[in-house]
């Protein structure tokens, strides 16, 4: 088997409402996904982390620089391949984008060998620990309101992800170490007592400011704390988790096992946040999930993006060992954004469907077993929203 093209494919359309987090308000939604063809007939799906124009300078990548390296090859050499384009591009970028667009690239392939297989990638890479994850909603994105209004919005917002039947709910902060606190408090009001959420900065605050709001979501009993403080800053997350009691949370801007190797040897996180459609694919994850389990660092994926993120990513998490194991492990959750998103609603041919099974089963939603990770997109669809560049 050989590979005959690899392709990128940019989903781009208006969302209804613009949404924020503490770098940006953003007023499309992007998505960016990779096929790769083989001359048997079989075709990969990747996805490539990366929203807006920087997926279109990963789609130049993938198209230009890496469809080269590995044109003609056996898609099966994963591994072959992957070192085969990092050591080409080890001297052009060996943290973002260059290992975005590598990302989308691998995770065609794993598709490929399950497809070759009839595997799913959870039995290929070890088998299943579990047949469902709970899965928590990510919502309250910042919007441009008076901090009166948008008090309310996320009270409201909370609520209504807490009876949609999510095990939990994440929050967006950024307006400031004093507003931040007054919309924790609103999302804990709007979840109740004994409901958790956790709070995602986005690396918007130094140490100080960390400290403060990281005390004040303490004493409301948020189950963790992302990304405080910048990526590059470990000496800061040293800090914070030797000073704060909340869990600290992050590593989605964080690329490849030697990057990681630093986070994690630092001991600068209580849970470790691989963003497999960024770090390196799959192949690379399975590196970096071995490096967490090695510092014995709790595991939870950021997942981002569209249907095919999805799908990779419940793939990954019915794989994920137990840490430290025991009758009654602490699980592990999927990530979901329940704000306006097509491309992961309305992208395959066959859907997966995430509300409506959390809705109806306690806030978890089923594993399929299926060749490769089952993400299918609607060749119609992707027309429809394609951005021509
Ligand atoms: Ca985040």
């Amino acid at each position: 088997m050989k590979i005959k093209e690899v392709k990128s494919h940019i989903l781009q359309y208006d969302l209804k409402e613009e949404l924020g987090y503490s770098q940006q308000y953003y007023q499309k939604r992007t998505g960016h996904l990779v096929e790769v063809v083989t001359d048997e007939g079989i075709t990969g799906w990747g996805e490539c982390f990366g929203p807006g124009n920087v997926a279109i300078a990963n789609k130049v990548i993938v198209e230009r620089v890496i469809q080269p390296m590995i044109l003609g090859e056996d898609p099966l050499n994963r591994d072959v391949l992957w070192h085969r384009v990092y050591n080409l591009l080890r001297d052009h970028g060996q943290k973002g984008m260059p290992i975005q667009a590598l990302s989308g690239v691998d995770i065609a392939l794993w598709d490929i060998l399950g497809k070759v297989t009839g595997l799913s990638i959870s039995k290929l890479i070890g088998g299943r620990f579990r047949e469902k994850v709970p899965v928590y909603g990510y919502g309250m994105m910042l919007r441009r309101e008076k901090l009166l209004v948008l008090k309310d919005i996320f009270e409201d917002e909370a609520a209504a992800i807490k009876s949609a039947g999510f095990v939990a709910t994440k929050m967006k902060v950024g307006l400031g170490p004093k507003q931040d606190v007054q919309l924790a408090e609103a999302v804990r009001r709007g979840v109740g007592d004994d409901f958790p959420f956790m709070v995602d900065a986005n690396h918007c605050y130094t140490v100080d400011q960390a400290l403060y709001v990281g005390r004040a979501l303490e004493e409301l009993e948020a189950y963790w704390f992302e990304e405080p403080v910048a990526p590059e800053d470990l000496v800061g997350y040293q800090e914070l988790r030797t000073q704060l009691k909340i869990n600290i949370a992050g590593g989605e801007a964080e690329f490849t096992r030697w990057g990681w190797r630093n986070l994690l040897e630092k001991r600068c996180l209580d849970i470790a946040q691989p963003e497999v459609c960024a770090l390196g694919g799959i192949s690379e994850y399975l590196r970096v999930l071995a490096l967490a389990q090695a510092h014995f660092t709790q595991v939870i994926n950021h997942v981002w993006g569209s249907a095919v993120a999805v799908a990779t990513n419940l793939q990954l998490l019915a794989a994920l060992p137990p840490l430290p194991g025991g009758i009654h492990p602490q699980e592990p959750m999927l990530e979901f954004d329940t704000t306006d998103n097509k491309f992961r609603d309305d992208l395959l041919t066959e859907p997966l469907n995430i509300q409506r099974q959390v809705a109806k089963s306690g806030g978890h939603v089923g594993v399929p077993d299926v060749p490769g990770h089952g993400a299918e997109p609607n060749r119609e669809f992707l027309e429809h929203f394609a951005l021509e560049v």
